[in-house]
């Protein structure tokens, strides 16, 4: 395998115009060495996000960002895709919630779709990407493997986390703690890739 370029330190700005996710980046980032800036405190545009898959999309969102400040930039494409839906909603995730970020009405989508199919297997994906100004770019992918279950169950997490319940157990991500989602979770799967091959020597 090509040799993964490490981070050496200094800024790193958090490609993401999401006030939870810049959270969640700032907090992992902070013991790595690496000082977070945001996106929009730096005042970057939102790039379109025109890929076709989750790495395209984290790629075209890390990539801008590092172009535009100079400095390195993390960044994050994630969704849930339905077995019986070939994969969808997928990279329309968010979309599918419309302009009011609408998750009830996603998951009553979800649901009518994929209707009478006994098929209810569904996997969340995020794919995390390290761009550099020069171009390079490190990108890792982290997928969770689950069920969807009707009707939605618990208050805690977000988007679809309500229908999803990961494979092995029965509490749906909303249901559990957000400690016990975050250790298990697709973004935590990608995260630890990315810090055992770009923040830790050896
Ligand atoms: P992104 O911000 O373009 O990556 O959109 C990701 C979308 O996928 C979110 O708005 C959610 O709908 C969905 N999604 C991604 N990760 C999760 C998760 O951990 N729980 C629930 N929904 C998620």
């Amino acid at each position: 395998m090509a040799e993964q370029r490490h981070f050496e330190g200094g800024a790193i700005v958090v490609a993401s115009h999401n006030a939870g996710k810049v959270r969640e980046f700032v907090e992992l980032l902070a013991p790595l060495g690496a000082e977070a800036r945001s996106a929009a405190e730096l005042g970057l545009a939102e790039p379109a996000e025109t890929g076709k898959t989750f790495r395209a999309n984290a790629e075209i969102k890390a990539g801008a960002a590092a172009r535009a400040s100079g400095l390195a930039a993390l960044a994050d494409d994630s969704g849930l895709q339905a077995s019986a839906l070939g994969g969808e909603p997928g990279i329309y995730s968010a979309r599918w919630a419309g302009r009011r970020r609408d998750f009830g009405r996603a998951m009553e989508r979800l649901e009518r779709e994929i209707g009478d199919d006994e098929d209810r297997r569904a996997r969340f994906v995020c794919a995390l990407a390290l761009a550099w100004p020069d171009g390079h770019c490190e990108t890792f992918e982290g997928v969770v493997q689950g069920s969807l279950v009707w009707p939605p169950r618990g208050e805690n997490g977000f988007g679809y986390d309500p229908v999803f319940v990961p494979r092995g157990g029965d509490l749906t991500f909303a249901e559990m703690e957000p400690a016990e989602k975050d250790a298990i979770s697709h973004r935590a799967v990608a995260f630890r890739q990315l810090i055992a091959a770009c923040f830790t020597d050896g």
